[in-house]
């Protein structure tokens, strides 16, 4: 299958430590960032009763001609019912960073990845539907209630995007009716391939691993501590045996 081209753009203020260039530099055999970085302006008010932007307001902000198969676009405002993600009318969808920064980053994990995740689930679903985004609100349901780690997990708590943002993937009964619905074999599982890159960084990675292990974590580094001091002391060994030989020569 061909990579499904995306144009992604920003509305509006972007948090400073979204690295943008990464996602769109991602490589990926399934989908392809197309076009130049555009940033529109969110000159407008938000219209709903809780301070959040319709999709009707999104929509407007947008441009409706672009390079890619399907546009998204990133923002920093609330969506409708504190949605994550919203698609909208003319194969375009909004992904809302709103919240999902501050949970991206209690739990040390890039805010690229929330991104790339969507990314990989937007073109999924626009494959599954014939090459083309329904819009939120019609009947096209494709998320289970679940927490799965997959990348179609309702989430409506929103910290348990945590869950598909480390190494997320496409659970079983998903890869199923995907397969039902026509995408090639090949494309779900390429994307569980290259979700296995979709991790956090190795140091936290370590972190957790040592938290839930303290015991293992502090025998292992009892026994790198005695190793580390028989290869110091070794090394001193051959360092005074080469002067002592050196000095006796002379
Ligand atoms: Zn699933």
């Amino acid at each position: 299958m061909a990579p499904v081209k995306i144009s992604l753009v920003t509305v509006g203020h972007m948090p400073r430590d979204l690295k943008l260039a990464a996602v769109r530099s991602w490589r990926s055999s399934v989908f392809q960032i197309v076009g130049t970085a555009e940033s529109y302006a969110l000159n407008r008010d938000a219209d709903g009763p809780d301070w959040e932007y319709s999709d009707q307001a999104i929509e407007e902000l947008l441009p409706t001609q672009f390079e890619g198969d399907f546009l998204i676009a990133i923002t920093n405002v609330p969506l409708t019912d504190n949605y994550y993600a919203r698609r909208l009318n003319g194969n375009r969808g909004v992904v809302s960073l709103n919240e999902v920064t501050d949970i991206m980053r209690a739990a040390n994990i890039p805010i690229e990845n929330a991104v790339l995740r969507l990314l990989y689930a937007a073109t999924l679903v626009y494959k599954r539907f014939g090459n083309r985004i329904p819009r939120t609100g019609e009947n096209a349901p494709y998320t289970h209630d679940e927490t799965r780690g997959c990348l179609f997990d309702m989430n409506a708590y929103k910290p348990d995007l945590v869950a598909s943002c480390d190494g997320p993937t496409v659970c079983s009964d998903c890869a199923a009716q995907l397969r039902n619905q026509r995408v090639p074999l090949e494309t779900v599982e390429a994307v569980r391939q290259e979700l296995k890159r979709v991790r956090k960084p190795l140091y936290y990675r370590l972190a957790d691993w040592i938290r839930v292990h303290p015991i293992l974590a502090l025998i292992i580094s009892g026994i790198v501590a005695v190793l580390l001091g028989t290869i110091g002391s070794l090394i001193a060994s051959y360092i005074y045996a080469a002067l002592t030989a050196s000095s006796s020569d002379s």
